[in-house]
């Protein structure tokens, strides 16, 4: 099967993600049905949608005309007072996304009610960021037919999609799934249905050992965050990144990635941020967060002393590529998934893989075994598929 341009594409859900996944769909060509239980939301989203294209006409990037057209193919449908009739709009859709909360009740339900509406069986997206597709399906009598479709933040703007299969999403959903995010112009990449799927995982340490650096006292937040950048060439550091995605949602990220792999060491969350959270400062957006971003308020200086700096910046590198090498082990994503994700969805200087190539395999299991010598947790414990590759002298792109 594939979805052409002149099929109908459903979004529930019009929040920061479900806005822009419509808009994504509509610049395409499609005639979008966007639907909320929330008026305010609607009207939030066009409003978003709007901005959005006018900006790309400024940018000289769409004509004028072209703009109008692509706003007028999104339908807004339901809003405050609506019954379930306001799904009905959805009946002919050939592929519907849902981004409304993260609750499975909330997406079971609603997809449990979009199929009972279907004139032909349509896939059902979901945009879950923590959740089991699998557990998602499994309320549904045509699980095969649903499917992740895990965008970034904002949609609109960041090229990575993680399609995700369930245990038993049929391959042609996820084949039909994938072309059709293809032909958007996004850059998908195949994830196994495990907590974070690809990015939400490897990405973690980038966090977690800056706040264990951190809170250790070996450096500042100011430093460690200076190091990131200025050595390592991150366009963010750890804590400034952190407030900048919200204090909440990392913390919750981090959570929900340690529970769902039954309390892994690698990924126990922090009191630090624990605390942060219990502050209220969840950073930019309370004003306060690691950083003080209030009205006169005196930001922190790093101590810029390079060998610092680099060690601070090799023990997250070791960090973050054992990560990634763990997930090619457990067949989480390719290899190649794995590097195209981190620098399209998390926009990393170089692919975690490649990078650990250009610096030595065996340079990095050395940084990871005197860790783990050091501390004796299984926090740092290294991949096995590291300590294979460097046994064999393999390279994790050889065909
Ligand atoms: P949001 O809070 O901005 O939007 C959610 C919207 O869903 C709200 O407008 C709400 O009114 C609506 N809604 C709630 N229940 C509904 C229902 N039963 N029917 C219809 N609409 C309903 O949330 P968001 O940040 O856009 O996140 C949406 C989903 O995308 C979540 O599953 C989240 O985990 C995932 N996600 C978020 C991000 C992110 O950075 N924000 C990134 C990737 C994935």
């Amino acid at each position: 099967m594939t979805i052409t341009r002149d099929a109908c594409v459903g979004v529930v859900g019009a929040g920061v993600m479900g806005s822009g996944i419509a808009q994504v769909a509509a610049t395409y060509g499609h005639r979008v049905v966007l639907h909320d239980t929330s008026s305010e939301a609607l009207a939030r989203a066009m409003d978003s949608v709007r901005r959005n294209l006018a900006r790309s006409v400024e940018k000289g990037r769409i004509a004028e005309g072209d703009a109008a057209t692509v706003a007028k193919r999104i339908e807004t449908v339901g809003g405050d007072g609506s019954d379930s009739s306001a799904l009905d709009a959805f009946a002919e859709c050939a592929i519907v996304i849902e981004a409304v909360i993260e609750s499975l009740e909330a997406k079971q339900d609603i997809f449990t009610r979009l199929e009972a509406l279907f004139v032909e069986p349509a896939i059902l997206g979901t945009n879950t960021s923590s959740l089991s597709v699998t557990a998602i399906a499994q309320a549904c009598n045509r699980p095969d037919n649903v499917v992740g479709v895990h965008f970034f933040n904002p949609p609109t703007v960041l090229s990575l999609v993680e399609i995700v299969p369930g245990l038993v999403t049929s391959p042609e959903t996820t084949r039909t799934t994938r072309e059709l995010v293809d032909a958007w112009g996004k850059t998908t990449v195949l994830a196994s249905d495990t907590p974070g799927f690809i990015v939400n995982r490897i990405a973690r340490p980038f966090y977690g050992e800056a706040l264990r650096i951190y809170e250790e006292g070996i450096a500042s937040m100011a430093t460690i965050d200076w190091a990131m950048r200025d050595i390592g060439g991150f366009r963010m550091g750890p804590f400034e990144l952190m407030d900048f995605i919200g204090n909440d949602i990392n913390f919750a990220a981090t959570s929900s990635v340690f529970a769902g792999t039954f309390n892994d060491p690698r990924y126990k969350p922090t009191i630090t941020q624990q605390r942060l959270v219990d502050a209220g400062f969840l950073g930019r957006k309370t004003g306060r967060g690691y950083y003080d971003y209030r009205e006169g308020a005196q930001q922190p200086e790093p101590d810029r002393d390079e060998e610092l700096g680099k060690r601070i910046f090799g023990r997250i590198l070791a960090m973050l590529i054992n990560e990634a090498a763990d997930a090619v082990l457990f067949r989480i994503a390719s290899p190649a998934d794995v590097d195209l994700a981190m620098t399209k969805g998390v926009n990393y200087p170089k692919g975690l893989l490649a990078w650990g190539e250009e610096l030595g395999l065996q340079t990095v299991l050395g940084r990871l075994e005197a860790l783990q010598a050091e501390y004796g947790e299984d926090r740092y414990r290294p991949s096995a598929l590291l300590r294979r590759m460097v046994a064999e002298g393999r390279s994790f792109f050889a065909d």
